[in-house]
């Protein structure tokens, strides 16, 4: 064996596609051993909201790391985690009153599925059946793959992914379809629907409206099915608000948060849990406690990370930001819109997503490596899904930037089928 030994995420080794070398970073830039400049067009997979190495979140990691790097989190507690409670609390929906820690997005959603199932157990009335939408993404573990869209990522794994209830994507004008849906499999007594609120990520950047996610929300509080929001991509402001139910109006039973709960700076995730989620578990009663932990519950380091995120939230104008950055886009999608070969232009918050005409839309469409090789030369951070090509940077990234991001991408859409 030559060269590194790592195997590396998504990755076909087999391709010999080249591995990058980064040395650091700044804002909305990546520097190469090989002294290239690369746009993080994609905020290094949808976790940097801010920028790379904000000022305030590095400086906070710097300043924990001289006084409590990790410790047992079951039975004990630290400052930085406490703070980042009651921050939480302030910032958040004031129903969401239970925080529970973890450390990425996935582990964040099975955390959410055992709590709703706990919460179902321990009433007695125990439940199992978990309503999902078609095309959603949780997460990679074989929970999160369980409630994903099932497809090549996962079909080795396939038998032992469990049973759930698929609605469609209310796609325009079948919108009612998927209502009507919902409300028929709620009368089976499903124990919760989980869903990514109006942006599904991974499958695709598929939007859907605010008025949908409030009707869904308002079937499951009639019929009383716990509903959870995955907010781990859509959180911290990528569709414009803080979250994305704000702008359905609405507030989930549990609420999963993760990729830009530290900007992006380090590992953290937490649930969020209405009071009577937090009330089924509570007891003398050791066997009704919640068992879960994963060593690194609530690091100390990384939630000094992620307080610093909630002070620039409440210092500094990054609704502002969001909305100017959206502004920048919206000009930037339309002409490229008007390309004769986009399809779809579609835009939510920071999101701005197309597809290029070729034909199929499949994950591994022939056309995907060779956008990727495209981009590559041009020094963008781009990873197209298929054939669907989508831009979500850093909140702080430079007019030039995004100038030079369209225009590739306005190149990439004169790639044709082969
Ligand atoms: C990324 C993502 C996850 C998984 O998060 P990881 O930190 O990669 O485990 C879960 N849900 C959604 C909606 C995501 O976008």
């Amino acid at each position: 064996m030559s060269g590194s030994a790592i195997w590396h995420p998504f990755t076909q080794h087999g391709l010999g596609e080249p591995i990058p070398l980064v040395t650091h970073n700044e804002g909305a830039a990546l520097y190469t051993a090989d002294g290239r400049r690369i746009i993080d067009a994609i905020s290094s997979w949808w976790v940097t909201t801010h920028g790379h190495r904000n000022p305030r979140i590095m400086a906070a990691i710097a300043e924990q790391a001289g006084k409590l790097d990790q410790i047992i989190f079951a039975g004990w507690t630290h400052e930085p985690a406490e703070t980042l409670a009651q921050g939480l609390r302030a910032m958040m929906p004031a129903e969401l009153t239970r925080i529970f820690f973890s450390d990425s997005g996935s582990t964040s959603v099975e955390v959410a599925l055992k709590m709703a199932l706990g919460f179902w157990a321990n009433r007695g009335e125990p439940r199992h059946r978990i309503l999902v939408m078609e095309h959603s993404y949780h997460g990679d573990t074989i929970g999160a793959m369980s409630i994903g869209a099932r497809g090549v990522f996962n079909q080795a794994y396939a038998p032992l992914l469990f049973d759930v209830g698929t609605l469609p994507f209310p796609a325009s004008g079948r919108e009612q379809d998927m209502l009507d849906d919902l409300e028929a499999a709620c009368r089976a007594r499903p124990a919760a629907l989980i869903v990514e609120p109006l942006l599904l990520g991974a499958g695709g950047m598929l939007i859907y409206p605010a008025w949908v996610l409030a009707e869904m929300r308002a079937i499951c509080a009639r019929h009383g099915v716990l509903f959870i929001a995955d907010e781990v991509m859509t959180g911290w402001g990528r569709t414009g608000t803080l979250l994305a139910c704000e702008q359905a109006d609405i507030v989930p039973d549990i609420l999963c948060l993760s990729k830009g709960l530290t900007g992006g700076a380090v590992p953290l995730a937490v649930t969020m849990a209405t009071e009577p989620i937090y009330a089924a578990h509570l007891s003398t009663d050791r066997a009704r406690m919640f068992f879960h932990s994963s060593s690194y519950t609530a690091n100390p380091i990384a939630c000094a990370a992620a307080n610093a995120n909630l002070a620039i939230w409440r210092e500094e104008p990054v609704l502002e930001r969001i909305a100017g950055l959206a502004a920048r886009q919206r000009s930037r999608l339309a002409k490229l819109a008007s390309l004769p070969a986009v399809r779809n232009a579609r835009q939510l918050g920071t999101v701005t997503a197309i597809e290029i005409a070729d034909g199929t839309s499949d994950y591994l469409s022939t056309l995907g490596p060779r956008l990727s090789a495209l981009f590559r030369d041009k020094d963008l951070l781009l990873r197209p899904l298929g054939n669907t090509v989508y831009v979500m940077p850093p909140y702080c990234i430079e007019d030039s930037d995004l100038d030079l991001i369209y225009a590739a991408i306005a190149e990439a859409c004169e790639l044709g089928p082969r």
